[in-house]
């Protein structure tokens, strides 16, 4: 009598929850325009306010892929076209760690770049994939936006990251001058000084609408902060941050995703 081979979680092919791989133009940050493929893993325990891609952030229910075949789809659409990097993004990427290291390391196998977008909140989870990463892309989540504040945790996050990673803060008409202080403050304690790129929140375009026609949705309308405002942090951040850029979402305006 032959019975079926055992296979225990380790012999097991490794997988993840992972919500979409696609080729696009980066939207956002100091890449903004590159062309790169985005490998988007579901799941996020945060809920900021202005969140677009809310359908990532469960991963009950979403596809799972094997490494293997996440690896097959970047090899194909990178036969299509010569992309930047490989954006993992989410999600947040990090509440996937074992699929993250082992998906990060095969991108560099492939030869290609490796582009990390984070909310930078998981310092003991990220210890060890930092030298994976060429480039990570690090919000500095806001009080005002994720509803408790994470200077701790970030800071540690960041000191990891060293110089792979420029940070980006989402501002918002609710975004106030103490947490900026704060957030300013805690970068110019770092070594080296991280790029900051501002980026205004991007309204839902179509959230009017959506509620007219009875949509079921939680979500309300977040505005960006008024121009002088805008300006004012940048001038404000630039006195104590060498490099500051003020950089909208730009995918939304081209129409891509
Ligand atoms: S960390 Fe990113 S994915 Fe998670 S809720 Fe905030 S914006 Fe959305």
């Amino acid at each position: 009598m032959t019975s079926d081979p055992v296979v225990s979680e380790t012999d097991a092919p490794l997988s993840g929850h992972v919500a979409d791989i696609f080729s696009t133009l980066q939207g956002e940050g100091l890449y903004v325009g590159q062309r790169q493929i985005f490998v988007r893993l579901s799941g996020c325990p945060w809920r900021c306010r202005y969140c677009d891609t809310p359908a990532d952030l469960e991963k009950t229910g979403r596809p799972t892929f094997s490494l293997q075949q996440v690896l097959d789809k970047i090899k194909e659409l990178q036969t299509v076209r010569d992309h930047g990097a490989v954006s993992v993004t989410g999600g947040e990427p990090l509440m996937q760690p074992e699929f993250l290291a082992a998906l990060l390391s095969s991108i560099k196998d492939l030869g290609l770049k490796t582009y990390l977008e984070t909310s930078a909140t998981h310092p003991h989870l990220f210890r060890s994939l930092a030298p994976l990463c060429d480039v990570v892309a690090a919000d500095i989540k806001l009080p005002s936006a994720i509803g408790r504040p994470l200077w701790a945790e970030q800071e540690e996050f960041l000191r990891l990251a060293g110089d792979r990673a420029f940070v980006k803060i989402v501002l918002t008409s609710e975004t106030t001058d103490d947490e900026m202080e704060t957030a300013v403050s805690l970068l110019t304690r770092l070594d080296p000084i991280p790029t900051l790129v501002l980026q205004p929140v991007t309204p839902i375009p179509d959230l009017e609408s959506r509620l007219n026609d009875g949509e079921p949705t939680t979500r309300v309308q977040i505005l960006p902060p008024a121009p002088a405002r805008l300006v004012g942090f940048w001038d404000w951040a630039r006195q104590r941050i060498p490099v500051v850029k003020l950089i909208p979402q730009m995918h939304p305006m081209w129409g891509v995703p």
